[in-house]
């Protein structure tokens, strides 16, 4: 099922993409070393009290409840961290997602930043998964199905010595955070046979790279939540909400 969006719907979808770019946009002036993944969380609540938008992580339904409204996910962890008392350190990378709805239209973007000095390899980890989702936005401009974004995606990576998260991909976007279609990040035949779909304007996209520095395998913590990977290796994560439009895609979550 392809839902693709009228401009009027897509205007209407910037409101909550704008108050998520302002979100991360807090939460990257608070980190730094000292700062726990809690503080980081209440920004983001207050800000979205603040515009009378719903937080879609909290309370989102799983063997308990997801309790905030970011998923904060440090080093190996490589989504759905659960913020509370941990106290950030120079050299950690620490993963920020959040969504919010705003008179029925959803956006959902994720950043991941250094704190303090980071490692080579960290900061290449950083570069190469923030690259992989601006090749993939501009892709959407010349490929014709997802399944060529995707190959492209596995291409960039594969030339690293990196590997692109399975277990986990992006989705479609609009009244609900999670929409139809699934939106891997990497290339696989049963995934163009079987659920790939046109690139076709009015098309909503969450976007959201998941990459690590070993093994793609990753497994869940006892909070029945955090993702990690399965060796322990650092994993990166950045998505935006994009709406192809007549004119190219815009990155609903993006500057504009
Ligand atoms: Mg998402």
């Amino acid at each position: 099922m392809l839902t693709l969006r009228s401009p009027r719907e897509i205007e209407k979808m910037r409101r909550p993409g704008q108050l998520v770019r302002e979100a991360h946009d807090r939460v990257r002036g608070l980190v730094r070393p000292g700062v726990t993944t809690r503080e980081l969380d209440q920004v983001v609540e207050d800000l979205f009290a603040e515009h009378n938008a719903e937080p879609l992580f909290k309370g989102y339904p799983g063997v308990t409840p997801f309790p905030a409204v970011t998923c904060i996910s440090v080093n190996e962890e490589v989504v759905h961290g659960i913020p509370g008392d941990r106290v950030l350190k120079s050299g950690d990378i620490v993963s920020v997602d959040t969504g919010c709805r705003i008179d029925g239209w959803c956006g959902d973007a994720a950043v991941t930043h250094a704190v303090g000095e980071i490692s080579e390899q960290a900061q290449a980890l950083l570069d190469a998964t923030s690259g992989v989702l601006d090749i993939a936005i501009e892709a959407m401009v010349e490929c014709e199905k997802w399944s060529q974004v995707a190959r492209r995606m596995q291409d960039f990576i594969q030339a690293t010595d990196f590997s692109i998260v399975r277990n986990f991909v992006g989705h479609g976007i609009g009244k609900e955070m999670h929409e139809s279609p699934q939106v891997p990040n990497y290339y696989s035949r049963e995934f163009e046979e079987e659920d790939d779909f046109p690139l076709r304007p009015g098309i909503v996209l969450a976007i959201e790279p998941m990459i690590n520095t070993g093994t793609h395998e990753t497994r869940c913590l006892d909070d029945h939540w955090t993702i990690v990977t399965d060796d322990g290796g650092l994993s990166a994560h950045f998505e935006h909400t994009v709406a192809l439009t007549a004119n190219g895609p815009e990155r609903l979550t993006g500057r504009m």
